[in-house]
């Protein structure tokens, strides 16, 4: 009997109505003979809402104490999805993280799933019972609740589904799959059917959000099929699998993430070591960079740029600043006016001009690029933040047609 894993994301489950439309298509699945496995979001707002809570209380929470607030939200929509299962007729277990088996390591707000324990759901599952697991949440080694960083409920789901092997992951959003671009900010955005893992990746990682990028690397390690759908459409979505490049497309996909910030050093030593420096405080304190940029030095002092995600700005400030002194540099500056657009496609690889055709669609747009990053399969642009979405149209007008 095939297993499959359903996960539901905070605007599916966003009220009662919707948890028991939730119910009906999980117990649709379940009568068909499969084991269902359901991992869910917490409903809605949330987590934002409880991160404001905390944020009103302190400026910058302990961050286990904060792991014990955001772990609330997903018991909630477990609860609820159980109780509008057993509504249906159909016998149904509701587990946290730990009780689902998922053991992280110790970094709170954003910890990494180290082991998946399947034993406690295989076991309900063999009961005939609906299995609906709290996205989002796992145990530390110890034994404290962490959280595993925001759009996590993807990770706990395609990690379970890894684990019990099941046949697919189904992804269940608000959107119909993924697409050319966010389909909230271009309508002209065009579904994608079949999107290669590493496409995907870089699409995640440069913030399209409709799956988080910790999922898609570890769908794309242990091989994991699944698949993008909408909660309330039947046909549709996006397959998110191996996929040999073929001509076509050159950039399948245009990002656009409004949530970075930029540190800049003013002035700083050009020698030996300073970077090192730098971005192994960052490392320490657990926060990833993104785009770096150095200026060519002038008299053995250079300006040093980097991006990192607004939620790390004010612990990267925090570090840069006290670094900044040590180091004797002019000034240590944080910028949260900025965003990110990235264009992304396998046949970047083999054909030159796509830079250059960025480049000219933003300059015809009138917009002004501060920073600029690549990959294999990737170009990143930093720009303002008020141009994004100008910038995404004119960006994705070029290549998408
Ligand atoms: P969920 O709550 O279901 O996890 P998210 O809000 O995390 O949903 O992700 C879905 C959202 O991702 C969509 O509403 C859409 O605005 C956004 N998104 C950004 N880029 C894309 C894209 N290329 N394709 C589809 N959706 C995208
Ligand atoms: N509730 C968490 C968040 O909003 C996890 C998730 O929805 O995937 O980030
Ligand atoms: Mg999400």
């Amino acid at each position: 009997m095939a297993i499959i894993v359903q996960k539901y994301g905070g605007s599916s489950v966003a009220d009662t109505e919707k948890i028991k439309k939730v119910a009906e298509k999980v117990v649709n699945t379940h009568r068909k003979g499969n084991k269902v496995v359901v991992v869910v979001s917490a409903m809605g707002k949330t987590t934002d809402n409880l991160i404001s809570l905390a944020r009103q209380i302190h400026p910058s929470p302990p961050t286990r104490e904060m792991d014990l607030l955001l772990s609330t939200g997903e018991l909630v929509s477990v609860a609820l999805l159980c109780m509008a299962i057993e509504k249906l007729g159909y016998e149904a277990e509701g587990l946290p993280g730990f009780f689902a088996g998922i053991r992280t390591d110790d970094a709170h707000t954003k910890a990494r799933i180290k082991t998946v324990d399947t034993r406690r759901i295989i076991e309900e599952l063999k009961k005939g019972k609906i299995v609906v697991v709290a996205g989002f949440q796992g145990l530390s080694p110890q034994e404290n609740i962490t959280t595993l960083g925001r759009g996590g409920s993807d990770l706990t789901a395609i990690a379970i589904a890894g684990a019990l092997k099941a046949e697919i992951c189904e992804i269940y959003t608000d959107v119909p799959g993924v697409f050319t671009t966010d389909p909230n900010l271009v309508p002209e955005a065009k579904i994608i059917p079949v999107i290669s893992y590493k496409e995907m990746l870089e699409m995640a990682s440069a913030g399209a959000k409709v799956m988080q990028s910790r999922a898609v690397e570890f769908a794309q390690k242990y091989h994991i099929p699944c698949v993008v759908k909408s909660t309330c459409q039947e046909n549709g979505g996006t397959m998110v699998t191996e996929v040999d490049f073929k001509e076509g497309a050159i950039v399948s996909s245009v990002t656009l993430d409004d949530k970075q910030a930029k540190i800049t050093f003013f002035n700083v030593p050009d020698k030996p070591g300073i970077a090192a420096k730098i971005f192994g405080a960052l490392g320490d304190a657990n926060i990833n960079v993104d785009v770096i940029v150095q200026n060519v030095s002038t008299s053995g002092y250079t300006d040093l740029s980097f991006t990192v995600n607004i939620t790390d700005m004010e612990k990267a400030y925090e570090i840069s600043r006290k670094l900044g002194q040590e180091l004797k540099c002019k000034d240590v500056t944080a910028d949260n006016d900025i965003a990110k657009i990235t264009v992304i496609g396998l046949g970047m690889m083999n054909h030159p001009g796509v830079a250059a055709r960025m480049f000219k669609a933003l300059a015809d747009a009138g917009v002004n690029i501060e920073m600029i990053s690549t990959s294999e399969i990737k170009i990143s642009c930093i720009i303002r933040k008020g141009e994004g979405h100008k910038a995404l149209k004119a960006v994705h007008q070029e290549f998408i047609r």
